[in-house]
């Protein structure tokens, strides 16, 4: 057996899931659809003089020639946008669209999803990139499971244009004497529409159902999905009257005709309902997450329907997903109450092994075996062990390289090929793009003064007992941040007397303070903000520049 063929990295070739698109557009009657250009579909619906449009994609510069295409069909401009959801792909490209004075709709969710993940933004963005495979060169990304890869960071800036009206539970608008009725429909995310054309029987279903099984949670780390809520949401798209003709999805082929959509949707709902009620069962049966991700198979008809192929979302990750929704981390067995870690159980398995070399003897043969999930696990404990070595890092890409080819869930091949070429130090991630201002100005402002607590910086903030306040000018809001040793609490009004208040407008006090897009070396900073000691007022330009800095110390940079 030859080390150096074991080591060596091989290319990885997925397998199972489209890796050849073709963009097209696909015409039924007045309605339209863009597949395979971008990770997501777009689509529109002709109306009187222009056009509505659902979903804007990943980018301006991909959606661009779709507008163009847009208004040539329909001979006219946008009229209406509707998003289905939150999510990049659907939202990114939105700026491609001219949606001044033009109602874009949303579900009333929508900011506050967006808001949410500004609690995580480098986890979100490290772990988003591993999934979509950023950090790979392109020519290795070959596709998502459900569309073309998307490369976010090679496609120039990605601003979003926000809705200006929203859905709670169920609208009805008319855009160019076509009714669009809009109901909020949790599913993937809690900011879902599902949107229905009665007249032309036309559902959008969003990302509630494509061609492959869903992401009942998503390895990028999401807080738990509305399972429930989900069937819930399915059962009622079966149930409209009069049944919908034409299906559109958020990724895949549309799917046409009544049956064939009644069907689709029945065996999805009752893929996911299966899934749920048998971690139910499983947790009320005093069973793991181990025990239930190892037991829970999808039904014969259901593991070979064409709609419930692993391509994208897994069943085994989906039962742990939907398990730690409802139970947590804790499995129930006292021996993982106190956990131990790999790196205390690595240097007792090493030593009784007979050491380093051994432990690695045995993943060799292992690699050579093909048994991937001893050899991963002995990889694992030598990387525990020595995880800056050389030799520990290039196991750890082997096995992770060899699992990416054996995967034929595109989501997971990405993940894995991602690290392994971090490990192997053949490519590093995209730099994390700045949020951007119109981000900024839609989250509210009280939702992004409530993430300074956990952006201070324990360390530097240990010793410091202090109070910052903030004066709204033109929302007449005030805030304040108490400092205790190490630990933030934000209040509402001016409490306890703060060391400083910064005084500003709230897109001032965005964009300045809070996104840094104005540095302190340029007079627009100073103009924006004011700060002021209280009983001694306003400070003199260095005596700000002085509290600003002993102010920015107490904090990491997001
Ligand atoms: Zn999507």
């Amino acid at each position: 057996m030859k080390r150096d063929h074991l080591f060596r990295r091989r290319s990885t070739r997925p397998s199972g899931y489209r890796t050849e698109f073709s963009p097209r557009i696909e015409s039924f009657g007045r309605v339209h659809c863009a597949l395979d250009f971008d990770l997501a579909n777009l689509a529109m619906v002709q109306v009187d003089d222009g056009y509505v449009a659902i979903d804007a994609g990943s980018s301006p510069k991909i959606t661009m020639p779709i507008v163009e295409r847009w208004e040539q069909l329909a001979g006219g401009p946008i009229r209406g946008m509707i998003y289905t959801h939150s999510h990049i792909d659907h939202i990114g490209g939105s700026e491609a669209f001219n949606l001044n004075d033009v109602p874009t709709w949303a579900h009333v969710n929508f900011s506050d999803e967006i808001g949410m993940s500004q609690l995580l933004p480098n986890a979100y963005f490290v772990r988003g990139a591993k999934q979509f495979g950023y950090a790979l060169p392109a020519a290795e990304v070959l596709s998502n499971g459900v569309g073309p890869p998307m490369r976010l960071y090679d496609t120039g800036r990605t601003s979003i244009r926000f809705p200006n009206q929203h859905v709670k539970d169920y609208e009805e608008t008319t855009i160019g004497g076509q009714t669009f009725i809009l109901q909020s429909a949790p599913g993937e995310t809690c900011d879902h529409l599902m949107i229905w054309l009665p007249d032309q029987r036309v559902l959008f279903a969003g990302d509630n159902l494509f061609e492959a099984f869903p992401n009942l949670y998503s390895i990028r780390g999401v807080p738990p999905r509305p399972v429930r809520q989900w069937i819930d949401t399915l059962d009622r798209m079966r149930r409209l009257q009069p049944r919908p003709e034409l299906m559109i999805l958020g990724h895949t082929a549309p799917v046409q005709g009544a049956d064939k959509i009644y069907q689709v949707l029945t065996d999805y709902r009752d893929a996911i309902a299966f899934v749920h009620d048998s971690v139910v069962r499983g947790i009320n049966a005093g069973k793991s997450p181990d025990q239930l991700s190892e037991e829970i198979r999808l039904p014969k008809h259901l593991a070979n329907h064409p709609y419930l192929q692993e391509h994208y979302g897994t069943v085994h990750g989906s039962v742990r997903g939907i398990y730690a929704g409802y139970m947590g981390w804790f499995d129930g067995d006292g021996m993982n109450l106190v956990p131990l870690s790999d790196r205390e159980i690595a240097g007792w398995v090493i030593e009784d092994m007979g050491g380093r070399d051994k432990v690695t003897a045995r993943f060799e043969q292992a690699i050579y075996e093909g048994d991937l999930r001893r050899a991963s696990w002995l990889a694992r404990m030598r990387f525990a062990n020595a995880p800056k070595s050389s030799e520990s890092r290039q196991a750890k890409a082997t096995v992770l390289e060899r699992m990416a080819e054996n995967s034929n869930n595109a989501i997971n091949h990405n993940w894995l090929a991602s690290e392994a070429a971090l490990l192997r130090g053949r490519c590093s991630l995209p730099n994390k793009p700045k949020i951007s201002g119109e981000l900024l100005e839609n989250i509210p402002i009280e939702q992004l003064l409530a993430l300074l607590p956990s952006r201070l910086n324990p360390r530097t903030s240990a010793k410091t007992n202090f109070s910052l306040g903030f004066d709204i000018t033109d929302k007449k809001q005030q805030y304040t941040l108490l400092i205790r040793r190490g630990i933030g609490e934000l209040a509402s009004g001016l409490i306890d007397s703060p060391s400083l208040i910064v005084r500003a407008t709230e897109r001032n006090l965005k964009r300045v303070f809070l996104a840094g897009d104005i540095p302190p070396t340029q007079r627009e900073f100073w103009q924006c903000l004011e700060f002021e000691v209280p009983d001694r007022g306003l400070l003199s330009p260095i005596q700000r520049l002085l509290r600003l800095a002993r102010v920015s110390r107490l904090f990491h940079r997001a």
